[in-house]
């Protein structure tokens, strides 16, 4: 696992069911997936010769907080720096049994809640990572008004592409792609 730049670290199938479902009720789940990146796989100048760096993202979070599943961290419904911090012990906790020196190793860590991603990428709306809403009907043919008019804005020579824009949010660059694809097309 020490070659593997992304692991997903959870308890079963059940524990994903019962995270996805906590936090599109409001809750902080009890044992969620944690997203385990290692970026020095791929690139060694990320640490210091010697050093390591874990980039965790948890895709199972509410954006406000309606209670805890576990029914430990005391809230007031934002992501405070104490409920941020305390979330983050959780998940430190719970890779524990995984990588047996992840607190005495540490020298740093850096906690962003979904207000601090949204304060540093207006797309993330409300820190999601994709840019706002994946749910299914937001999502490649289920976009709403997908045909609307593609990318094109309507000026002459200006298209819009990106994340907000069908068929949605990935590293893929599906909306790039489409619009060089017609782009192309239209030069034949
Ligand atoms: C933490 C995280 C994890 C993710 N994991 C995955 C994953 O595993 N798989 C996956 O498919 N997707 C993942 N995504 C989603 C994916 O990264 C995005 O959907 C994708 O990068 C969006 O592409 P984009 O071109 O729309 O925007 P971006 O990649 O954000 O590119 C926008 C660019 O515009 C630049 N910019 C902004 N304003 C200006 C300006 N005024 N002038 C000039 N430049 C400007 C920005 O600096 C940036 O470089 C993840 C996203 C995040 C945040």
């Amino acid at each position: 696992m020490a070659n593997v730049a992304l692991v997903h670290v959870l308890d079963s199938i059940d524990s994903l069911s019962e995270s996805v479902n906590a936090a599109n009720r409001g809750f902080l789940p009890r044992r969620p997936t944690i997203v385990v990146g290692q970026p020095t796989t791929i690139d060694s100048s990320r640490a210091p010769e010697g050093a390591g760096l874990l980039w965790i993202q948890l895709q199972e979070v509410p954006r406000v907080i309606r209670g805890d599943l576990a029914a430990e961290i005391t809230h007031t419904g934002d992501w405070s720096t104490q409920v941020r911090d305390q979330y983050a012990q959780r998940i430190i906790d719970q890779l524990q049994p995984h990588i047996a020196n992840i607190s005495s190793a540490q020298t740093g860590k850096m906690v962003l809640g979904p207000a601090d991603l949204e304060s540093l990428n207006v797309n993330l709306v409300g820190g999601d990572p994709y840019s706002g809403d994946c749910r299914i009907d937001q999502y490649a043919l289920w976009r709403p008004l997908r045909l609307a008019n593609g990318h094109n804005t309507g000026v002459k020579g200006l298209w819009q592409i990106g994340a907000s824009t069908h068929p949605g949010p990935g590293l893929g660059g599906g909306s790039g792609y489409l619009v060089a694809k017609r782009l192309r097309e239209r030069r034949r």
